[in-house]
């Protein structure tokens, strides 16, 4: 019998993505594996099901009774999780920080987890990294809801009616998602300028053709990620930032610190400092916000400033984002499939380092 890989419909508030895509379906039984939906899995992403030529159907009940790999976008319900095989694998984005419960029913019910978001980014990761495509789609639809919620265009424009000048841009954190936003601002025309605490992002900032933003702080920290700033940094930082702030129309934010809630950059104090109609997109709402004025979902205006803190963006664009994904979650499949069988290698880091629960064991430090 050969390896069953499922998805269900995701259900999250808001969530169209979808963990496998017709092409994905393809790959994975050229591979001698079985792909096995609930019905409509794929509808909301542009998928329905008839375009998966190579997938069988059922309800939620019968997918989870026969997979011996669930895939998934975002975690499922506690309860999916008593539906499956003892010895199944999930694989997605299980969000395990501050989610005991979670992790707990993975470790109860015996199987053995998988959280994308804990590989380590390393070049062999790579095809793999769920938080880099995802990432890259949620910078790209920032930009959009910017240029869309701003009241100025982003271009110069001539017309006869006048000369309007170009917005000015502002994305702090050019980290994938950061600069992804850079790229979308520069294409769409805006004047762009790009600000983070990791002295390399300067010369990336600079490839896309925006302006690098230099505040005199520095903060790599290790893996290529940025480390939390001490309080004297913070507040050099932001003495420099609010002087800047006063001249930007628009301010996307992406810092973020892993595993730590979101650095707070943009004080009220300093959005008061910035100009009627400027606009924050907070793309960091989801962990707190870069801003203290963010409320995540929510669009919040503060004299005549108006801050959106949107959320998960990537599912916005549910097309690109699945296909994406599903590449990501394919390739984290293969490594696990030897000889037609399911043989997790915990020798192999990025097998190690990902996996939250294995046979009754918890394995996740948090
Ligand atoms: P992230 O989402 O953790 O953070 C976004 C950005 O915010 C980062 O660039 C960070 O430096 C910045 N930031 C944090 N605190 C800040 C502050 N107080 N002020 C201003 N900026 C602040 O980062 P990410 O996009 O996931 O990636 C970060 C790094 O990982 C990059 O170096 C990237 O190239 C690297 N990376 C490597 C791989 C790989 O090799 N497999 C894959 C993806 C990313």
């Amino acid at each position: 019998m050969p390896i069953t890989v499922a998805a269900l419909r995701e259900t999250a508030a808001g969530e169209r993505r979808v963990a496998i895509t017709p092409e994905m379906a393809k790959k994975l039984r050229g591979k001698g594996l079985r792909v096995l939906l609930e019905r409509d899995a794929g509808r909301a992403a542009g998928f329905p099901d008839a375009s998966y030529a190579e997938a069988e159907f059922a309800d939620a009940a019968g997918v989870l009774a026969q997979a011996d790999v669930l895939a998934c976008v975002l975690p499922p319900a506690d309860a999916v999780f008593a539906g499956l095989r003892e010895g199944s694998v999930v694989v997605g984005q299980l969000r395990p920080y501050g989610a005991a419960g979670r992790v707990a029913a993975l470790t109860a019910h015996k199987l053995t987890a998988f959280s994308l978001e804990l590989l380590p980014r390393t070049t062999r990761a790579q095809a793999m990294d769920v938080l880099s495509s995802q990432a890259a789609v949620a910078g790209y639809r920032a930009m959009l809801i910017a240029a869309e919620a701003s009241p100025k265009f982003f271009p110069m424009l001539t017309t006869a009616a006048g000369t309007i000048r170009p917005s000015k841009v502002l994305v702090i954190g050019a980290g994938v998602a950061g600069l992804q936003a850079i790229a979308t601002a520069r294409r769409l025309g805006a004047q762009t300028e790009g600000y983070d605490v990791r002295p390399e992002t300067r010369e990336q900032v600079e490839s896309l053709g925006a302006k690098f933003l230099d505040l005199g702080v520095s903060a790599a920290g290790s893996g290529g990620y940025a480390r939390e700033l001490s309080a004297e940094e913070r507040a050099a930082q932001q003495q420099a930032l609010a002087d800047h702030l006063k001249s930007f129309d628009v301010v996307v934010s992406t810092a973020a610190v892993p595993g730590r809630p979101a650095p707070k950059i943009l004080t009220a104090a300093m959005v008061e400092g910035m100009k009627p109609g400027a606009l924050i997109v907070d793309l960091a709402a989801e962990s707190g916000g870069n801003c203290e004025l963010t409320r995540p979902g929510e669009r919040v205006e503060h004299g005549g400033v108006v801050i959106l803190g949107p959320l998960n963006l990537p599912a916005g664009a549910p097309l690109h984002a699945s296909e994406m994904y599903a590449r990501n979650v394919f390739n984290f499949v293969e490594l696990l499939v030897r000889d037609g069988a399911l043989k997790p290698d915990f020798d192999d880091e990025l097998v190690a380092k990902s996996c939250l629960t294995h046979a009754g064991e918890t394995r996740f430090a948090g």
